[in-house]
């Protein structure tokens, strides 16, 4: 849809759209900007132009145009005070991680809180009305004018004020004059300064009219009244109207305080730890003239730097000033902003990972990284996150209890940053030596190697980030959440009424509805179709097989083995009640490892994915690390506690709302629920959760869990493959007679080493016997050893390195006409040994060259001792013939 055709038409019968009452009450006047042509609506008869064009643009810097002034947690209070005191109901923050909604990772804005996805269609869901929220949303895609700019942040307060108009809510007049009078008589401005300026919004096939409101150029908010639907010139009243007024926190603060950056007033004491961390040496008057002229000029130029290059010139900043005040202000600026960012995040459960929205998270730590190195700081990023909590624990207790955890990320993930660099550092000089790499490149530098296009930027191995990574990145994630369906031809058939959330019989009767191939439709069925991770139901319908069972919207379709029933006919029914109490059991099992992961491994662990069948199944929850056996068994051991404790799983239905506002949004474990009346599975309060599984009716029923095996299947997700029930009694008499084997095993090892040591003692016991003989002139020639004359060779298998050295040793000093050779096993190595007398004739050293080299290997000594040896043993037979000869001849 075209905004400005729509913006056009509605700016063509203001009285229509724009004209409120207070515009008629107070006078406004309503002008077209002398240089822009916008619409807007002022008291102050003698202005020509709109707020972005107009003269007084940014003069609050130095000089607020209120009374009151109020930082960032104040100012939150005055804006609460007064729509509580207009009957607004002030609702805590949702979460800043969207579990409501599977096509956002992060919430973006207030009205995001109440929007539910209908299949295409978004619907609204208010806890109250009207309403205020302060909702934390973050943004990346401003990334690099965060800490520069003033007025950027990674992430901010969205005072949410919404309303739907009917006996407790209202509509555009009162909408218009809560939020002057909450400019004029909450926050002191003056009547003059506010301007309203006309304008559009439209998204998600609705549309309406909005007037923006500005203070000195600074636009604070945004009032929408999202009315329309269809094409504009078809468009329809939507039935449920609704007033989206989005407003900015921080300009709030900014605007009364009137600092040179909307940072130096909504970080809180953060920013005087920072400045005396660094000794900035800060002079107000030249900043507040640097950051005006930014402001002045970031709209009209794309590059960052140019505007940067600019405000430096006009604002008279020195090259000393610059790199004393200016760049250390941004980097400082840049550490409290993704700081805060990252510990609401983290607080919700988020983490730093390769992975979709983690994505953002874990390049925000690097920049924070990147930005402490390049300043040279010494900071203590754990005191900081203390300090940040302390001042926004008023306004949000919820990230107090969270402090422990937001440090203990942190810590993991900077310190594998630092483990990393080296790699990373090898990676990119290469990828500078091949020159410039595709975008499909860069992912799989990403993917494979964590190496981010930032990252390769800053060290110069590219010259720019392409513009198409990040969304060919998405795109290539999102595609993996798609599934193939098979489309059937399902469109007249009824709903299939589904037993196994009634009575869940296991023998029951129904009537064939429709057959289509080896696929049958049911009027109704206990058979669970495959669904949420589970696993379908097996069993026989009218004798026949059923190996499958899929959903197809509300009809469930059964696939068959060997045959089919006809159409019409009514028939016997009967689930695999075995199988169905197994994968029940696993289900069940499921919810409570996940809450024991929970509770042993901390806050950060959500549900992943799920699978569960009937011998086995698993659970991939959201981790930084490998899981090590002591914290596996901690986990089973919670796990088997619960069991123990026999709770009860109850299963209720809610309404979605009611839902989410009694438990949270951690009840969506296994995903977004896209129905009103959501089936929450609860265990005491220990594990509550939407999910449409079968479950057993107390935990005791599972009897047994045993982790069989954890890993870590990605970066931030590890799995956990278990099993339960009968298949964890049989899994752990599996592992005892594995181990009884294995003891086994050992026992024998232990009598065959003992054999060994015992033969080769007696060995030993043989060397001066043969010493004796061989002196006496006796000719030997066995197994043990074989002698000619006063030469002697050995290879036998019970001669190790003692006897060899012993013996050849022992013989060559009592006769030097005497020589031996030993060929002997040592380890992986076969060995040569050679002792030649002197007047033996034999020549140590050249047998030993030989005979290693027959082996693959090297030899070396002189003529009376030598040794070698060599790892080829298919060669052993061969070089023990040589040896033999060379030394008996
Ligand atoms: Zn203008
Ligand atoms: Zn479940």
């Amino acid at each position: 849809m075209d905004k400005n055709q729509i913006l056009k038409e509605f700016s063509s019968d203001p009285d229509k759209y724009y004209n409120v009452k207070l515009f008629q009450e107070q006078g406004f006047v309503r002008k077209s900007c002398s240089k822009c042509g916008r619409f807007f609506w002022t008291l102050d008869s003698n202005r020509t132009l709109c707020p972005d064009d107009g003269t007084d643009t940014y003069s609050f810097i130095g000089e607020p145009p209120t009374t009151k002034r109020f930082d960032y947690t104040q100012a939150w209070k005055q804006v609460e005070e007064f729509f509580v005191k207009n009957n607004h109901t002030s609702v805590s923050r949702y979460p800043v991680v969207c579990r409501w909604r599977d096509d956002l990772y992060f919430t973006i804005a207030s009205i995001v809180d109440f929007q539910r996805i209908m299949g295409s269609k978004v619907v609204f869901e208010f806890p109250a009305n009207p309403l205020v929220v302060p909702q934390t949303c973050l943004r990346f895609k401003d990334l690099e004018n965060v800490g520069v700019t003033g007025r950027h942040f990674s992430s901010f307060c969205m005072i949410g004020q919404h309303s739907v108009p009917n006996n407790q809510g209202y509509w555009k007049d009162e909408c218009v004059d809560l939020d002057y009078r909450l400019l004029t008589d909450q926050f002191g401005i003056k009547k003059e300064e506010v301007v309203f300026v006309e304008d559009v919004w439209a998204g998600g096939g609705s549309f309406g009219p909005s007037l923006e409101y500005f203070v000195r150029g600074l636009e604070l908010g945004n009032a929408v009244f999202t009315e329309f639907q269809g094409e504009l010139g078809q468009h329809t009243t939507l039935d449920q109207r609704v007033i989206d007024m989005g407003a900015g926190l921080e300009r709030f603060a900014w605007i009364t305080m009137g600092t040179p950056t909307a940072y130096d007033c909504c970080f809180g004491p953060i920013n005087e730890k920072l400045f005396n961390k660094i000794g900035i040496d800060s002079d107000s008057e030249i900043l507040r003239k640097y950051f005006t002229e930014i402001a002045k000029e970031i709209d009209n130029y794309d590059d960052l730097n140019q505007v940067r290059r600019l405000a430096i010139k006009n604002a008279g900043i020195t090259d000393s000033q610059l790199t004393k005040m200016i760049t250390p202000m941004e980097g400082m600026y840049l550490i409290a902003d993704h700081l805060r960012t990252l510990i609401f995040a983290i607080t919700d459960g988020a983490l730093p990972s390769n992975v979709g929205g983690g994505y953002n998270l874990r390049m925000m730590l690097r920049r924070i990284n990147a930005t402490v190195s390049k300043l040279n700081l010494k900071l203590d990023i754990d005191d900081l996150i203390d300090t940040h909590i302390d001042y926004l624990k008023d306004t949000y207790p919820e990230l107090d209890e969270k402090r422990e955890d937001v440090k203990q990320i942190l810590k993991i993930e900077s310190a594998r940053y630092e483990e990393s660099k080296v790699h990373m550092k090898k990676k990119a000089e290469k990828i500078r030596e091949k020159g410039t790499p595709t975008v499909d490149e860069l992912i799989t530098f990403y993917e494979s190697d964590g190496i981010t296009p930032e990252y390769l930027k800053e060290v110069d191995a590219i010259s720019e980030v392409p513009s198409s990574f990040y969304s060919k990145l998405s795109d290539l994630h999102q595609s993996e959440k798609k599934k193939a369906i098979t489309e059937l031809p399902l469109e007249k058939l009824p709903e299939t009424e589904t037993l196994f959330y009634k009575d869940d019989p296991m023998e029951f009767e129904a009537k064939v509805i429709k057959v289509f191939d080896d696929q049958v439709v049911l009027d109704k069925t206990s058979f669970y179709a495959r669904g949420g991770g589970q696993e379908p139901d097996h069993g026989s319908i009218a004798g026949f097989e059923v190996v499958d069972v899929d959903k197809h919207a509300d009809i469930i379709v059964h696939k068959l083995k060997g045959g089919t029933p006809n159409e019409g006919d009514t028939v016997q029914c009967k689930v695999d009640a075995t199988r169905r109490s197994n994968i029940t059991k696993n289900h069940t099992s499921t919810h409570i490892i996940n809450t024991s992961a929970r509770s042993v491994l901390g806050s950060w662990v959500w549900q992943h994915s799920a699978f569960k069948d009937d011998d086995h199944a698993r659970l991939d929850i959201t981790h930084h690390s490998s899981l090590n056996d002591e914290q596996v068994k901690q986990i089973e051991d919670a796990a088997n506690k619960m069991i123990k404790d026999n709770y009860p799983v109850k299963i209720e239905y809610f309404d979605r709302g009611t839902a989410e506002q009694q438990y949270g949004f951690r009840i969506y474990q296994g995903g977004v629920v896209p129905v009103k009346s959501v089936r929450i599975v609860s265990i005491e309060d220990k594990d509550i959760e939407a999910c449409g599984g079968t479950h057993v009716k107390k935990t005791g029923d599972i009897e047994l869990i045993k982790i069989t095996k954890t890993k870590r299947i990605q970066d931030g997700v590890v799995r956990l493959e278990f099993v339960s029930g009968p298949n964890a009694f049989e899994y752990v008499k599996e592992q005892e007679e594995e181990s009884k084997k294995k003891e086994q095993q050992a026992i024998e090892k232990q009598q065959l080493e003992k054999q060994r040591e015992e033969n080769k003692d007696k060995a030993r016991e043989k060397i001066p016997v043969f010493i004796e003989k061989i002196l006496a002139g006796e000719s030997l020639d066995s197994e043990e050893i074989n002698s000619k004359g006063k030469l002697c060779f050995t290879s036998s298998k019970n001669y190790d390195d003692y006897f060899n050295q012993n013996f050849g040793k022992k013989l060559v000093a009592k006769d030097d006409t005497a020589a031996f050779c030993g060929i002997f096993e040592a380890g992986p190595t076969i060995r040569v040994m050679i002792f030649a007398g002197e007047k033996s004739g034999v020549n140590a050293g050249e047998i030993a060259k030989e005979i290693a080299s027959i082996l693959g290997g090297s030899g070396g000594g002189d003529a009376k001792f030598a040794q070698g040896g060599g790892k080829d043993t298919s060669k052993k037979d061969e070089a023990i013939q040589k040896a033999k000869s060379m030394i008996l001849g």
